[in-house]
């Protein structure tokens, strides 16, 4: 007789069915994810028929996110975090609080308490880290300036919703709920007497205590690691070495210093990423990672009661309305007060329109300490699940409105252009930046230059290289991809090619056949590397310059095919020499001034 095996049984009939749906799906061209829901629906409690572990299925669906917060961190650095926190800090407050006003409006109208509408509405205001990695992997935008912000975004929302998982309890009796008394509950609360300050104190001394212990251990424990696991030459060791890293960190993470697993998962991978086997680490783990996102949907899927739609039509449609008009809307209008182009703000808006796992995790506990009544968390289920469901739908809609939305920006012009200081992007401008840049419209068009330079980057060191070549009346494109970088070139009126240039397309649009000079003004020198290797296999006498920012990093450009490299750290000791030695030379920013220092 077969014993039992709840595990293998969820797994099987999760993956099984989610594969059979998703094909089936796919023939009809709707995303796949929408098979996997209804897989998890199938195998769910609420239909007849075989019913999954939905506690085995929750856990599985947990190892998914890991790995998903895991690969982010592995293709992000703490600079890309600190560059986009002007506005996603901002963004996620504003966003949040404007939902939880939203879903406490709508408790208001259901008649529950107040405590009960701030538990919904925070539920409604915390996006799914899944849905929103997964939409902006299928169109290529992790790595683009908008990826980075709505990415930046969740990772505020997670730490705003690690706090209100701490809170509650603590807040339960003040806001008429029952002070915890399951395990779990207990586990995330503090003692009362610690009162409402202490236990905010605590959380976030937690937290920074445990990003302090990733920067000074971890940075130096795990690439050491694993570099001794290459250097033993298993790929089976390095593989399972960087599953054990980004499981155990992400776990003790969770279990010691009371942050999410999604957060300790993409701090391991962060702190992997400044490793240069970085890259083979993010592969290693491509496939786990795949799987367990399906079963997150599977997962979400059986929770879900198809009847609930019936009996509580209304509510479920405001629920839905708070999740994708009222939080699209916000987050639009947010991106736009700073500045940003329309199609930025379109698809941050359409990325976040979506609930998730946080907002399951936080309902559950708001029943727990009887502040949220069931019903609410069956609209909070639903809302999800249509959320979900429709996500893919918003991203067609955001791009049928863009040409008009930017048409009417476009109309707008005359007007901004009275003011005194006028924002980075015009509205006017933001049209032809886009077009320039032509995204999601295939390739870019081929310039008509030849014997030019192509210089790559237009940040700190590429915008005066620029200027130099200008003054030198030297032909030259640049490729760029950063929206406000991109609207910049415009304002000096350069020759631009719009996105990323490790990217053929992108890079083969700025004719490097009949190029004379690359000059890389880009800080990566993994991706600067794979350029170079291109250039070389398209033009081999063209002159290449790039720059660097370590010893190691210019030998292994110089290795794949770079003439000069100029080495960063070395210039600005040059510089502080000649300044030591009165020598200095007039400097570039006129706004620094050089006092030769007396005798
Ligand atoms: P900085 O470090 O201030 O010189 O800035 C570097 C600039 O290069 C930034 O504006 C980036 O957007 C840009 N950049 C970095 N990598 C790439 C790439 N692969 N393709 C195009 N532009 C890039």
């Amino acid at each position: 007789m077969p014993h039992d095996t709840p595990l293998i049984a969820t797994i099987v009939a999760g993956l099984g069915l989610a594969f059979v749906f998703g094909a089936l799906a796919n023939r009809f061209r709707i995303p796949p994810l929408v098979g996997y829901l209804v897989a998890g629906v199938l195998v769910g409690p609420n239909t007849p028929g075989f019913v999954a572990d939905a506690g085995l299925a929750n856990e599985l669906a947990e190892i998914g996110v890991i790995l998903l917060m895991f690969g982010v961190g592995l293709h992000f650095s703490l600079k890309d975090l600190l560059s986009v926190r002007a506005i996603a800090v901002p963004g996620a407050i504003v966003q949040i609080g404007f939902a939880t006003l939203l879903g406490v409006g709508l408790a208001w109208l259901l008649g529950w308490s107040l405590g009960a509408g701030l538990v919904f509405g925070l539920a409604l205001s915390v996006a799914s880290t899944v849905v929103l990695l997964r939409a902006l992997q299928e169109r290529r935008l992790i790595e683009t300036e908008r990826g980075r912000i709505a990415v930046g975004w969740l990772i505020v929302e997670d730490l705003a919703m690690v706090l209100a998982l701490v809170l509650l309890p603590a807040l339960a009796g003040v806001l008429g709920g029952q002070q915890p008394v399951d395990d779990h509950a207990s586990l995330l609360s503090l003692p009362a007497s610690y009162g409402i300050w202490g236990v905010v104190g605590v959380t976030l001394a937690k937290v920074a205590a445990f990003v302090v212990v990733m920067l000074v251990v971890g940075r130096r424990v795990i690439p050491w690691i694993l570099h001794y696991v290459a250097h033993t030459g298993s790929r089976e060791l390095f593989r399972l070495s960087v599953l054990a890293i980004a499981l155990g960190v992400a776990f003790g993470a969770a279990k010691l210093f009371g942050v999410s697993l999604a957060l300790g998962a993409f701090f391991a991978g962060m702190i992997m990423s400044e490793s240069e086997l970085s890259h083979r680490a993010a592969e290693e783990s491509l496939p786990l990672r795949d799987a367990f996102s399906v079963l997150f949907f599977v997962s979400v899927g059986m929770l879900f009661d198809p009847f609930s739609l019936i009996s509580n039509g209304l509510p479920i449609l405001a629920t839905l309305a708070i999740i994708v008009v009222g939080k699209s809307l916000a987050a639009f209008v947010i991106v736009i007060a700073f500045r940003y182009p329309i199609a930025t703000a379109l698809m941050i808006s359409a990325s976040l329109a979506q609930i998730g796992e946080f907002s399951f995790i936080l309902a559950e506990l708001g029943v727990g300490l009887k502040l949220l009544p069931e019903q609410g968390r069956d609209l909070i289920l639903a809302g999800a699940i249509l959320s979900i469901l429709l996500n893919p739908l918003m991203f067609l809609i955001v791009d049928w409105m863009k040409p008009w939305l930017e048409k009417r920006a476009g109309k707008a012009a005359p007007v901004e252009e009275s003011r005194p200081i006028g924002p980075a992007t015009e509205p006017g401008q933001v049209a032809s930046v886009l077009a320039a840049r032509g995204e999601e419209d295939g390739p870019p068009p081929k310039t008509a230059l030849a014997g030019h330079s192509i210089l790559i980057g237009y940040g700190r060191v590429g915008s005066l290289v620029g200027a130099a070549l200008k003054e030198a009346a030297l032909p030259f494109l640049v490729i760029e991809d950063a929206d406000k970088m991109l609207a910049k070139l415009r304002d000096d009126g350069v020759e631009t090619v719009a996105g990323n240039a490790a990217n053929a397309d992108v890079f083969s649009a700025a004719n490097p056949e009949g190029a004379k000079r690359l000059i890389l003004a880009i800080p990566n020198a993994f991706e600067a590397g794979q350029i170079v290797l291109r250039a070389r296999a398209a033009n081999p006498a063209i002159n290449v310059i790039a720059r660097a920012h370590s010893d190691a990093e210019v030998e292994h450009l110089k290795g794949l095919g770079a003439d000069t490299v100029i080495m960063g750290e070395r210039e600005i000791a040059r510089g502080i020499v000649e300044v030591v030695a009165g020598k200095a030379t007039v400097p570039i920013e006129p706004a620094i001034e050089v006092k030769p220092q007396p005798a």
